[in-house]
């Protein structure tokens, strides 16, 4: 407890309990690690999902909130803002130069940003008297909370309570380019997916098929929209998860890690397609201000400067080689090791959650994903040594859940 406040009351009192939250409070973070209010020191191998970018409190990116703080905030988008437009010019150069991009301030709200795209595109190709509104999206799939986004997630855990839905998502199984062929019909505007599946369980796409994508939504006029909203900004050991596949989207959903903490969202369209969003179709009032574009700026700055892609690119191998000899010591405990860079998920045979909290007991912050996978999200900052401290701890926890198992069984 910092000076008598006690969080926990406070929030039971005054927090909308929409989250299951464990008894335990964050006061401070200093780059791979965090603090509590009991003191407690733990090492953040969640970068509170994906975000943290940098890790915590970088001297670069403090600096530039601060100084951003002593020139100017605000200024909405009825005015132009020099932050705004240096990081816009980034962004484009990193999705290959010939885009636009548009600010907003989540990542489903980046994505409801791609599907009023692929509803202005449906119309241009049909004309007046047409329909065509069908986006086809990935079974397992997560794209956020809003409407939109809550329709292009096809789980009853987000949809229950919600229907009536946005119409015209069907789903497709991923990695299955016939499938996703059979879903896209005359009515369809857009196939929509996540490069690499986040929530759903760490699900990449495999090169081939996204490469397989690509020439049938080429073929068939479709727009290709990507989320990269958790495995974009250098996650994987590239900028975009989807160089990897050496393919090119028709637009890109950003956000998590794009601000190393501060809350931004954006959209990279290509040029083909960025003419759809005329004055007055979209809009945000927070969206690319001067203080978070500051941040962001800061953070893919020094993602160049710190060589923080090369750093992912060597140790993300050094972490899943790693994951996979202890998949090979406790077959029994790991079922599947899946991702790339700092992007992994290890579907486990035993209670994903307890496992997360019997970590976070012994001082390692992981998050959980669908399909009883644990997820190591490091900050990209994170050395060899910190990941060897964190497979310790995890190994350590598993071997515990499976003697608990063990016990249990013969009980
Ligand atoms: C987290 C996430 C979202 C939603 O982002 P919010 O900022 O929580 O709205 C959308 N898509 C993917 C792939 C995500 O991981």
């Amino acid at each position: 407890m910092t000076a008598n406040i006690d969080t926990e009351q406070l929030y039971k009192d005054n927090v909308l309990g929409n989250y299951g939250l464990p008894p335990i409070s964050f006061v401070r973070g200093r780059g791979v690690h965090l603090w509590d209010d009991q003191g407690n020191q733990y090492l953040d191998f969640c970068s509170g999902l994906a975000v943290t970018t940098l890790g915590h409190c970088h001297p670069a990116l403090t600096a530039a909130i601060q100084k951003q703080a002593e020139t100017l905030l605000h200024v909405s988008n009825l005015y132009r803002n020099e932050k705004q437009a240096l990081l816009a010019r980034k962004l484009n150069d990193k999705a290959g130069g010939n885009g636009k991009v548009f600010f907003c301030n989540s990542g489903a709200e980046a994505n409801e940003g791609l599907l009023k795209l692929s509803r202005l595109y449906g119309q241009r190709k049909a004309g007046a008297e047409g329909k065509c509104i069908k986006v086809v999206c990935a079974e397992k799939a997560f794209h956020g909370r809003t409407f939109g986004g809550m329709s292009a997630t096809p789980k009853p855990k987000v949809q229950n309570g919600f229907h009536p839905l946005v119409p015209g998502f069907v789903f497709a199984e991923l990695n299955n380019l016939e499938s996703f062929a059979n879903a896209v019909d005359d009515e369809t505007s857009a196939v929509f997916i996540e490069t690499i599946q986040g929530e759903g369980g760490i699900h990449p796409c495999e090169v081939e098929f996204l490469q397989g994508l690509r020439k049938l939504c080429d073929e068939k006029g479709v727009l290709l929209l990507l989320d990269e909203v958790q495995c974009g900004i250098a996650r994987t050991g590239v900028f975009f998860a989807f160089e990897h596949a050496g393919v090119k989207p028709d637009a890109i959903g950003m956000a998590k890690g794009l601000g190393s903490g501060v809350p931004v969202g954006a959209i990279w369209i290509h040029d083909e397609f960025a003419d759809l969003f005329t004055p007055g179709t979209h809009a945000t009032t927070f969206g690319g201000t001067p203080l978070i574009c500051a941040a962001a700026l800061a953070t893919l700055e020094t993602i160049e400067k710190e060589n923080i892609i090369e750093n992912v690119k060597l140790n993300g191998e050094y972490l899943i080689n790693a994951l996979d000899s202890l998949q090979n010591e406790m077959p029994e405990s790991i079922v599947e090791v899946r991702g790339r860079g700092y992007l992994v998920g290890i579907q486990i045979s035993g209670d994903n959650l307890a496992l997360v909290k019997a970590c976070r007991d012994k001082g390692l912050i992981v998050p959980p994903a669908e399909g009883n996978v644990v997820r190591f999200l490091p900050p990209l900052i994170a050395t060899k040594t910190e990941i060897d401290a964190a497979i310790a701890i995890f190994k350590e926890c598993l071997q515990e859940q499976m003697a608990q198992m063990k016990a249990e069984a013969t009980a």
